[in-house]
């Protein structure tokens, strides 16, 4: 008898150490509303875990950043036909990760669009379109080909005067996921970091059960079409829909296609679901350049990737493995 109750007393005690919460803590980073989440047995854990995502993800900002003129992004830039710049091997690594995005992608997803920075804006300070011989000059210091690596010496060169990279579209993506592997690293088992809804996630609620992603269609935001679950993997969604602007009553958002030097239309919201944040990121910006048609095709080409499309007509289009149960 005695045995037993030691028994359910030791039972007990290894329930209460273990009991798991969930902490979180909200605040801006990179410019986005950053939510982030961990699964651990006492506040202090969390608090702890959730300061170095936050520290991960404020280095990365530091490399990456087009804002900051000490960044080495900036470095590149403003070397632009000037001469090569050394990086480090996590810029250099992240570059040529985002020039094999764009051979995947035909070029529709492109870091250099951001020598168009200038002339297309969508902070509504736009009144009118910019003229046809503009946006052709600005092209020309467009494209993912004039972006010289050097594996050797760890430099990156921008061939033509002018012309710009960055990462607005895969930025995010990428901090969540150095953020994700380095908490995975010190031992937390669950958690989600959630950039301006992109999800990042691993582990599971406490309840056992897979975190869920709710899907809303931008016509009508206060709608949940879609509860879907996710394990261990990545949902991104492109469409931020304060940033875009209309001209003839035509809506044109701020992902650009860097083939015409014009912003895409016809997608107002496109979510990925990926093994990695990063390739989420950059797809979800890649489909509206892509349009439904091919991006669908491209997406359905590639595996463990899935993709929901909802164009300006509010109609839902996904790729062939995602199924949709309606809570
Ligand atoms: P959101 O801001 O809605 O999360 P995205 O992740 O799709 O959207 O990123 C859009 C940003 O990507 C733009 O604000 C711009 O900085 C950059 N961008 C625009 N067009 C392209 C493109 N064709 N390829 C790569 N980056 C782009
Ligand atoms: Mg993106």
């Amino acid at each position: 008898m005695i045995k037993l109750k030691c028994f359910v007393l030791c039972i007990l005690a290894m329930h209460v150490a273990n009991a798991q919460h969930t902490y979180t803590r909200t605040l801006k980073l990179m410019g986005s509303r950053f939510d982030i989440t961990v699964v651990t047995e006492t506040k202090e854990d969390g608090n702890a875990y959730i300061d170095l995502a936050i520290n991960e993800i404020t280095r990365i900002e530091k490399l990456i950043s087009s804002w900051d003129t000490q960044s080495q992004t900036s470095q590149v830039n403003s070397n632009a036909g000037i001469e090569p710049i050394q990086v480090d091997p996590e810029l250099f690594a992240l570059i040529e990760r985002a020039i094999g995005i764009s051979k995947l992608t035909d070029g529709a997803f492109d870091i250099t669009y951001a020598a168009m920075d200038k002339i297309w804006k969508f902070d509504g300070s736009m009144t009118e379109m910019p003229n046809e011989s503009t946006i052709k000059a600005s092209i020309a210091k467009v494209g993912y080909k004039n972006i010289v690596l050097n594996k050797e010496s760890g430099t990156v060169f921008l061939t033509k005067k002018g012309m710009k990279i960055g990462f607005g579209a895969i930025g995010k993506g990428y901090a969540a996921d150095k953020a994700k592997a380095l908490l995975i690293s010190k031992g937390v088992k669950a958690g989600i970091i959630n950039a301006s809804g992109d999800m990042n996630t691993w582990g599971t609620q406490i309840s056992g059960e897979p975190w869920k992603v709710a899907i809303t269609n931008p016509m009508d935001k206060s709608k949940v079409f879609a509860l879907l679950p996710i394990k261990e993997e990545a949902v991104v969604t492109s469409g931020n829909y304060e940033k875009f602007v209309v001209f003839n009553g035509k809506r044109y958002t701020h992902i650009i296609d860097p083939r015409t030097g014009f912003p895409s239309s016809g997608i107002i919201s496109a979510t990925v679901f990926a093994p990695k944040a990063e390739l989420a990121d950059a797809l979800a910006t890649s489909v509206f350049v892509m349009g439904i048609e091919v991006g669908l095709d491209r997406i359905n080409q590639l595996p463990k990737i899935e993709c929901i499309i909802i164009d300006d007509k509010g109609r839902i289009y996904t790729s062939n493995n995602i199924k949709i149960d309606t809570p």
